[in-house]
């Protein structure tokens, strides 16, 4: 071969190897090599593998034998691609075996049989796939293992391969070696890149302060997990954990030891969870909270994990320094339902569940909402729980006031109930409690007319209205039954500084009732349904804008309930909304009853 064939004939074989080299890096190629799934799903990939390499191989055989001139650097890339393929340590025995067996005959196909070549081929073969096997990992990574085996092959191949002049039997063991060399270096870069973004996904996947699992990764895997279990009638159980009282820690002895407490608590949750049924997995998805997903755990075995995290952090300290800190935890723990649409709900449940540990006096379990008869004296049933919801004012995003609001656990569900069903005096002790907790001292809450009307209702609130000037009270109407009745109660409320809000507006009829009584509100409110299907969308688009209409017309402000996502801001401006409020920015917040 001449020196000018030999260059051209390197340059081409570097240049296949690149390209082929693609083929292993492509997602195709990554998506046949998971080893998950089914047996017969990875036979298949398997399968599709083989055939991918056997038709690169054949192609370039039939090439080598169609030319007339120069087959010999179709059989050299052929080569190539045989023996490459022995070094893929994601292939099973029997595919190894079998790229092996393709090796062979690749062999024996282009070399005259000889008695003694056959045996030495054979028995050199032999020990080769057994040794490399071994030390597939080694080869295929290591530049010095990588070469002796890239030559070792080639030398071997082209030194005892057929009717070629020995000048140009060196020519294709030194073009194999080159392509060998830029093949390690494509693939060692590559490993490299792959370290790299492990590194970081592992970094994403873990909270840096407490090494449980991070929020992102709750994002991701959480919701894999949670649509595995949903697909295939799988139980899963979640527990959502917050420390009592954790704020004393960084206030008494410094951001460090509450840092110490966070790490130690974690600590003891995953030694925790390292005894549990079935894999359980820690996530710190706030501050000092902590969430536990338990797929496959049915309430018993998730309670019982559950009680044994909520006891060792009871029972074992924490050391900072020379202190020893003992700390408690208030746990939620809700399963999955048929009914829900996301991990969302369902953590949702959990976490009121765990609110509801919170006001019943911290260091408890509450299970849907049911107290954990085991760390809880009370043996009713708990089925409520307030929380306040800030509405904000939207040209500037700050709260104007806090909703007070219930949430009611009923047939296995949290829902918004309409009535707090409480009597005068709870709920005056409620206000009273609430109002101080309060960044911005306003309550907004919801009143029936006949309530405003009741004379005991009226002259408390009105006294502690007028006790307490800084408070501000917005009542909240969802119907207006008695237009005549309001109207004799209604200067007496805004003397007294309260503002009145037309509460759950949707049809004209509601306006239609409201009208009478039209000059003692400010505000209207619209509901927005989650998770709305096409036909709820135009609903609420006729919706808004009548009641914007409506606004406009008798000066009254806008006001958008259960704003959840970037769609929903966007009727915001499309509205002219003035005021909002939602999970979108806030979540609920739980008042301190005493
Ligand atoms: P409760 O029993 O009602 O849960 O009371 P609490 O004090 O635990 O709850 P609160 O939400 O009032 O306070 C939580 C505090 O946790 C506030 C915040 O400064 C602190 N915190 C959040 N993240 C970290 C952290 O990474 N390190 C430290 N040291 N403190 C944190
Ligand atoms: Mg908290
Ligand atoms: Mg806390």
């Amino acid at each position: 071969m001449a020196f000018g064939m030999w260059i051209g004939r390197t340059v081409l074989s570097v240049f296949f190897v690149a390209g082929y080299l693609t083929y292993y890096d492509s997602s195709f190629y990554q998506k046949l090599r998971t080893n998950s799934g089914k047996a017969a799903v990875r036979w298949g990939h398997a399968l599709i593998r083989i055939v991918i390499t056997l038709t690169v191989a054949l192609g370039l055989q039939w090439a080598a034998v169609s030319v007339r001139q120069g087959g010999d650097m179709y059989v050299n890339l052929a080569l190539f691609v045989i023996s490459y393929a022995l070094l893929d340590e994601g292939a099973s025995i029997s595919e190894y075996l079998f790229n092996w067996a393709v090796l062979s005959l690749f062999w024996f196909l282009n070399h005259p049989f000889d008695a003694r070549l056959f045996l030495l081929v054979a028995v050199a073969f032999a020990l080769t796939s057994v040794g490399l096997r071994y030390f597939q990992a080694t080869v295929h990574y290591q530049f010095g293992w990588y070469m002796l085996f890239a030559i070792a092959t080639a030398t071997l191949f082209w030194t005892t391969y057929v009717d070629v002049p020995l000048r140009s039997l060196y020519g294709y063991p030194l073009i194999f070696a080159l392509m060998s060399g830029y093949s390690y270096s494509y693939i060692h870069r590559m490993r490299s890149v792959i370290a790299e973004q492990e590194s970081l996904t592992q970094e994403l996947n873990h909270d840096v302060l407490t090494h449980a699992f991070s929020l992102s990764r709750l994002n991701s895997v959480g919701i894999d997990t949670f649509s595995d279990c949903q697909q295939q009638g799988i139980e899963m159980g979640v527990a959502v954990m917050d420390i009592d009282h954790f704020k004393s820690f960084n206030d008494d002895y410094g951001h460090d030891a509450g840092d110490a407490v966070l790490i130690g608590l974690t600590n003891i949750l995953q030694t925790e969870l390292k005894h549990a049924s079935a894999p359980a997995e820690l996530y710190r998805t706030g501050g000092e909270e902590l969430t536990i997903i338990m797929p496959g755990f049915a309430l018993e075995a998730a309670v019982s994990l559950v009680r044994n995290c909520w006891n060792a952090v009871r029972t074992i300290p924490v050391a900072y320094g020379d202190n020893h800190f003992r700390c408690s935890i208030s746990v939620g723990v809700a399963f999955l339902e048929q009914q829900d649409q996301n991990l969302d709900e369902l953590l949702k449940r959990a976490d009121n569940s765990m609110y509801l540990s919170k006001q019943h006096g911290r260091d408890r379990i509450t299970v849907d909402g049911q107290a954990d008869l085991l760390n809880n004296s009370h043996s009713a049933m708990i089925n409520f729980t307030y929380y306040t919801q800030p509405v904000m004012g939207l040209s500037d995003n700050h709260i104007i006031t806090n909703e007070l609001r219930l949430e009611r656990y009923a047939k296995g569900q949290w829902g918004k109930a309409k009535h707090y069903n409480v009597t005068t005096e709870t709920m005056m002790a409620l206000i009273r409690s609430i109002s101080h907790q309060l960044e911005v001292p306003s309550l907004a809450m919801n009143y029936e007319v006949a309530e405003l009307a009741d004379p005991q209702i009226q002259e408390m609130l009105l006294a502690y209205l007028n006790a307490n000037a800084q408070v501000q009270l917005i009542v909240e109407l969802n119907h207006m039954p008695d237009a005549k009745l309001f109207a004799s109660i209604g200067s007496k409320y805004r003397q007294a500084g309260v503002r009145f809000v037309i509460d759950a507006a949707t049809t004209p009829g509601h306006f239609a009732a409201f009208a009478p009584v039209l000059q003692y509100f400010d505000i209207v409110k619209v509901p927005l349904a989650p998770k709305r299907d096409a036909v709820a969308e135009q609903t609420l688009i006729a919706n808004l804008n009548y009641w914007q209409h409506v606004c406009t017309v008798h000066h009254l402000q806008l006001a958008l309930d259960g704003i959840e996502c970037d769609a929903d801001m966007r009727l915001v401006d499309e509205f002219k909304v003035v005021y909002g409020q939602g999970n979108f920015f806030s979540r609920p917040v739980l008042p301190r009853i005493l």
